[in-house]
């Protein structure tokens, strides 16, 4: 096998952990995983960003993503990558709808709504999609969301905070 094969190899077995936190979608869903390479040596170097510096579920990513390529065979190591900065926008489309079937809001990208003006996230209700939504509390069922309620349908939900 290659070097190609054995990278693109890792980069599946690496790709597949789910997020802990959110178990919908994986770490590569998300851009946590930012690649997986195949040094001279032959170990399978995965780099991780994480969500924001001081996430609790940064270890436990590390610690999957390495075990899942242990698993698929590779000696690995785990680098952590703080720059560029992981922002909400690495988050792809098929993740986003993810998220919503969920029912977790997915983090808004900067909109040109008046309410964005005034700093004033716009969130969309996950379940039927109103925007009649209120904050309940800055911090939800984990640090990197926000507690919200649907003043429409009244369901509470979490949103995936903006970074
Ligand atoms: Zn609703």
């Amino acid at each position: 096998m290659d070097r190609a094969d054995l990278q693109a190899r890792a980069w599946d077995a690496a790709a597949s952990v789910p997020d802990p936190e959110v178990p919908c979608v994986t770490v590569a869903d998300l851009g946590i995983l930012r690649s997986v390479d195949i040094d001279a040596d032959g170990v399978a170097v995965a780099r991780v960003t994480p969500t924001y510096s001081g996430c609790p579920a940064t270890l436990a990513i590390e610690l999957a993503v390495e075990t899942a390529l242990r698993e698929a065979g590779f000696e690995t190591r785990v680098e952590r990558v703080l720059s560029p900065a992981w922002t909400t926008n690495w988050i792809g489309a098929d993740a986003r709808e993810k998220l919503r079937e969920y029912g977790i809001a997915p983090p808004v990208e900067a909109s040109g709504s008046i309410r964005s003006l005034f700093g004033e996230t716009e969130v969309a209700c996950p379940r039927c999609g109103s925007t009649e939504t209120a904050r309940v509390s800055e911090f939800g069922s984990t640090p990197c969301k926000a507690h919200y309620r649907c003043e429409a349908c009244l369901e509470p939900f979490d949103y995936f905070k903006c970074i």
